[in-house]
């Protein structure tokens, strides 16, 4: 297998020197154990919650704990780590950093193996080229395929002349210090969910079992490393009974469940938690143990030291950034009081309190609209604010930024808009609004206690983004519509908060304290 070289290197010289010495007691007792220290859905690479928890300096101090006590333990990623994140909008040596400062932090942390997940194809085609040449560790993907010049074939990793292709079953070639050697087959699954031009899926479901097929007659025991829904997940463990275990990611809020005897661990995002998975492999008795241990990486956890002189280096690179859009990035804005729900469960079905707290700034900087509109899909946190809160908290909550416009337009535009919002319940087409209110006994919007009139203008500020009409069901609002009676020039300067709505909501906030 492709494992780290360095750490081949030094299982051969312990094997080596325990052979020459212990020749006679070390014979191969037909059992070995290899750990699996699980991560996914990871955006950050420094710690939250205020420096509390997770952080990939945390993550790389467990992977070292358990790598003293077995030579056999491998860090997995189960997707989810390039995008969405503040980094992203931010440029380091002439070129969008977009996931390199996650590649490079997995890299150094002691990453060995990393399936897709669905927002590693939000960037582009050659981005993502760039970010596999420069992973160290490897990826599987039994089901996702690049799709290039009309030909589907497997993802590439170019090192110098050499091109090493993500393979669809990736086995791992275990040896432990009595001389026991394993085969161990990884399936890597991705959920089709991510419609980008380049990428191609087959059914994940069937692909896993073809890919198993292959696998179960060669390799001793056989894991899924995959991204998607519990539901699917659960599926898999249905339909394949054999997997040792499935080592999952997509949701954020933590997982574990036993379907027949097939384990599914999912940890908390942002590195919050890493679940720990352990095969103990019995070759005589053709059997295999799992144990399962969920660690939670909070203060408990030192930094390692290494992995935290990277982190720091990008940090700063990033908070050399944010000073020149106008941020302080280490500055606190919230320092106590309730915690603030930007959880993608909540924020994209009702109004949440952080929803409530955009639209509250939105409508401070824009104090000549009647109507603040933006859709909640711009808001990437899918977690819960803990103050004290910074401005990189903000910066994080919405990535993307962007600036607030303002436009006037019909009441009609108005409505068709508000009820497409609704309509997008669950997305993140779903839109906070305010003052306006539905009221569902007649259908219809109040704004000050009046239904909106469809002939008369209202003057709306709403998010570049959504005034670009690229969100679902929102096509209809942008600037060449008809029913737009006057678009405002938009504002860029750092000096005015509507030129990115993170300023607008830092403002508001400072405003307040
Ligand atoms: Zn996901």
């Amino acid at each position: 297998m492709r494992i780290n070289s360095r750490l081949l290197y030094l299982f051969f010289v312990i094997t080596i020197s325990s052979c020459s010495t212990t020749r006679t007691t070390k014979r191969d007792n037909g059992k070995l154990d290899v750990v699996f220290v699980q991560m996914n859905d990871v955006y950050e690479i420094a710690p939250v919650a205020g420096g509390k928890e997770g952080g990939m300096a945390r993550v790389a101090t467990l992977k070292k704990e358990y790598l003293k006590k077995n030579p056999n333990t491998y860090l997995v990623m189960a997707g989810d780590f390039v995008s969405p994140s503040v980094y992203n909008s931010i440029q380091y040596l002439g070129k969008r950093i977009r996931g390199k400062q996650m590649v490079e932090v997995m890299t150094v942390a002691g990453t060995n193996l990393a399936v897709f997940g669905n927002h590693e194809f939000d960037i582009t085609e050659s981005e993502l080229q760039e970010r596999i040449n420069e992973s160290q560790f490897d990826w599987v993907s039994s089901n996702t395929f690049h799709k290039q010049n009309g030909k589907i074939i497997p993802f590439e990793k170019h090192q110098g002349a050499t091109v090493i292709p993500v393979p669809e079953k990736y086995i791992m070639h275990l040896k432990d210090a009595d001389g026991t050697m394993v085969n161990i087959g990884v399936i890597g699954l991705t959920l089709p969910y991510n419609k980008a031009d380049y990428v191609s899926y087959t059914d994940p479901l069937e692909s896993a079992k073809a890919v198993y097929a292959q696998l179960k007659d060669s390799c001793d025991a056989v894991i899924a490393i995959t991204h998607q829904a519990m539901e699917d997940d659960i599926k898999l463990a249905q339909e394949i009974p054999g997997l040792a275990a499935i080592l999952g990611g997509h949701e954020h809020d933590g997982r574990f469940q036993k379907v027949g005897n097939v384990f599914i661990t999912k940890a908390l995002a942002n590195a919050r938690s890493a679940y720990v998975v352990q095969l103990h492999i019995n070759k005589k008795k053709k059997r295999t143990d799992v144990e399962t241990d969920l660690r939670y990486l909070n203060e408990s956890v030192a930094l390692d030291s290494v992995t935290n002189e990277y982190v720091g280096k990008w940090t700063k690179i990033a908070n050399d950034n944010y000073a020149s859009l106008g941020f302080d990035a280490k500055k606190i804005v919230l320092a106590g009081g309730e915690a603030l729900d930007g959880r993608e469960t909540e924020i994209r079905r009702h109004p949440t309190n952080l929803g409530n707290l955009i639209g509250e700034a939105m409508a401070d900087a824009c104090p000549q609209a009647d109507v603040v509109l933006m859709n909640s899909g711009s808001i990437r946190l899918d977690d819960i604010l803990t103050p004290p809160i910074t401005q990189y908290d903000i910066l994080r909550t919405l990535p993307f930024g962007g600036g607030i416009v303002e436009a006037e337009m019909k009441g009609r535009m108005l409505i068709k808009t508000l009820d497409a919002g609704r309509k997008n319940a669950g997305t993140g087409g779903y839109l906070i609004y305010r003052p306006v209110q539905y009221n569902a006994d007649n259908n219809s919007w109040m704004l000050n206690g009046k239904p909106i009139d469809p002939a008369k203008t209202y003057r709306v500020a709403l998010t570049e983004f959504l005034f670009s009409g690229k969100e679902t069901n929102l096509d209809f609002l942008n600037k060449n519509n008809p029913d737009v009676v006057k678009a405002f020039e938009p504002e860029t300067s750092v000096k005015s908060a509507k030129s990115d709505i993170r300023l607008a909501i830092i403002r508001y906030l400072e405003k307040k304290k």
